[in-house]
C-alpha cells in the first residue's frame, strides 16, 4: 500500500504526551490494581473542568448510565424517555433494568431531543398513570441538548434528567460544561471519543450522596466490614488506576482537541462550500459544540450521489466514514417501543454522513477526503 493511501480513520485516539508519564507514575507506585491515586486525581481534574462537583470514574459510559438509572430506582415497567437519534449505549441501561424505553425525535435546530415532543410524551404517560421515571437526552455529536427547556418541562413533575454526555466532553451550554445542571451526567472515554482512556466512563453530579453511592455500587456494594458482607447487589464498574493515568494526560489536552475538532469542521465547510446538495450539522445558538465528528447531510437529487455512494467511494480509497446513528425507533430490538415524532431522525439517518474527524489528521488526509467527496457529485 502506498504511503499516500494510508488509512484515514473516523476519530482515532490522539495522545497528548503526558499520558505515558502518568502511567509511569502509576507503575512506580505499584497502584496497578484497580483503585489508586490516579483515579482520585482524574475525578478531581474532571470535576474542576466540568464544574460538576462530584465524579465517579467508571469502566465505560454505558456503565455510568446503568448505575445512574439504578440509583434512580428504575425497574420493570417503568418508562424512561430517551433520544431516538443516539447510540445504543444510551438506552441499553433502561433495558438492563427491565424498564421500557420510549423515544423522542430530534429537531432540525440541534439534531437533539425536541423539547415540544418531550412535553407531549410526558403528558401522554402522566395521563396513563405512568409518569416517566427519568429522561435521558443525548448530546449528539458533541452538541448539548437544550437543557433549560428540558428542565422547564420536567421540573414541575419532579422527573429527573440524566444527560448522556458521552460525546460532549468539552462542549458547553450557555457557558456551562456539558451535563452541568442535570441531576446526573454520564461521559465516555471510549477509543473514538474526543479524548480517550482506551475505554472508560464517568458519572458526575452536584449531589455528593449520589456519587458516593455510585462509587460504592461500582465496587460490588460491600458493607464496611472486614469480611465480605452484602445487603445489596452492586456492579464491577470502577475505572482502574492505569486507565485513569491515561485520562489525566488526555484532560490536559482537551481544550486543544476541541479547538482542533472545530477547525476540522470549518475546513470541511470551507472546502465543500461550492457543492450544491451538501449541508452541515447546525450549531444551536445556546452552546458551543465540541464537533466530535463533522457530520454532513447529502441531498441525493441536488448533489448527484447518496451518502452511501460517498461512503463506499471513500472506503475504496481507504478512508473511513460512517452513516449517522440509526434511530432507536428503527432498531429491530425496539420494534415495539413507542416513538414521539420520528421523521426528523429518519431523515437525518437517510441523508447524514460522518466524515473522518481525527484531531491528528493531516491536510493531505483532508484534501484526499474532500476530493473524493467532490468527485461523487455531478
Ligand atoms: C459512546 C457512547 C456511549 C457509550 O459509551 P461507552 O463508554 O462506549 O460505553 C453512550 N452513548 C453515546 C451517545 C455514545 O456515543
Amino acid at each position: 500500500m502506498s504511503a499516500n493511501n494510508k488509512r484515514v480513520y473516523l476519530s482515532p485516539p490522539h495522545m497528548g504526551g503526558a499520558e505515558q508519564e502518568y502511567v509511569q507514575q502509576a507503575f512506580e507506585s505499584n497502584f496497578i490494581a484497580p483503585l489508586g491515586p490516579m483515579v482520585n486525581g482524574f475525578e478531581q481534574d474532571f470535576s474542576k473542568l466540568s464544574g460538576l462537583k462530584h465524579c465517579a470514574a467508571l469502566s465505560s459510559g454505558t456503565a455510568a448510565l446503568h448505575i445512574a438509572q439504578h440509583i434512580l430506582g428504575i425497574g420493570p415497567n417503568d418508562i424512561v424517555l430517551a433520544s431516538s437519534l443516539t447510540f445504543i449505549g444510551s438506552v441499553s441501561s433502561a433495558t438492563f433494568l427491565g424498564a421500557e424505553a420510549a423515544f423522542i425525535d430530534s429537531d432540525y435546530k440541534s439534531w437533539n431531543m425536541d423539547p415540544d415532543l418531550l412535553a407531549e410524551a410526558v403528558e401522554y404517560y402522566i395521563a396513563l398513570g405512568r409518569k416517566p421515571k427519568a429522561v435521558v437526552p443525548t448530546d449528539l455529536y458533541g452538541q448539548c441538548a437544550d437543557y433549560d427547556r428540558i428542565l422547564e418541562i420536567l421540573e414541575p413533575h419532579g422527573i429527573p434528567i440524566v444527560v448522556d454526555a458521552a460525546e460532549s466532553v468539552g462542549a458547553t451550554y450557555k457557558g456551562r460544561h456539558a451535563g452541568k445542571g442535570a441531576l446526573m451526567a454520564a461521559y465516555s472515554f471510549n477509543g473514538n471519543k474526543i479524548i480517550t482512556t482506551s475505554g472508560g466512563g464517568l458519572l458526575a453530579s452536584d449531589d455528593e450522596e449520589i456519587i458516593s453511592r455510585a462509587r460504592w455500587l461500582s465496587q460490588q456494594a460491600k458493607e464496611p466490614l472486614p469480611y465480605y458482607e452484602h445487603k445489596e447487589i452492586g456492579f464491577n464498574y470502577r475505572m482502574s488506576n492505569l486507565v485513569a493515568a491515561v485520562g489525566r494526560g488526555q484532560l490536559e489536552v482537551l481544550q486543544d482537541r476541541v479547538n482542533r475538532k472545530r477547525e476540522i469542521f470549518d475546513l470541511y465547510k470551507e472546502a465543500l462550500s461550492g457543492c450544491t446538495g451538501i449541508s452541515f450539522m447546525p450549531e444551536a445558538e445556546y452552546g458551543r459544540c465540541n464537533r466530535w465528528l463533522t457530520v454532513i447531510l447529502i441531498d441525493e437529487k441536488e448533489f448527484g450521489a447518496t451518502p452511501d455512494q460517498v461512503r463506499i467511494a471513500l472506503e475504496n480509497e481507504n478512508i473511513e466514514s460512517r452513516p449517522v446513528w440509526k434511530p432507536m425507533h428503527m432498531q429491530p430490538v425496539f420494534s415495539k417501543n413507542k416513538i414521539f415524532g420520528g421523521q426528523v431522525s429518519e431523515d437525518l439517518f437517510k441523508r447524514g454522513l460522518c466524515l473522518p474527524s481525527g484531531t491528528a489528521m493531516t491536510q493531505d488526509d483532508m484534501d484526499r477526503t474532500v476530493k473524493i467527496i467532490k468527485g461523487c457529485g455531478k
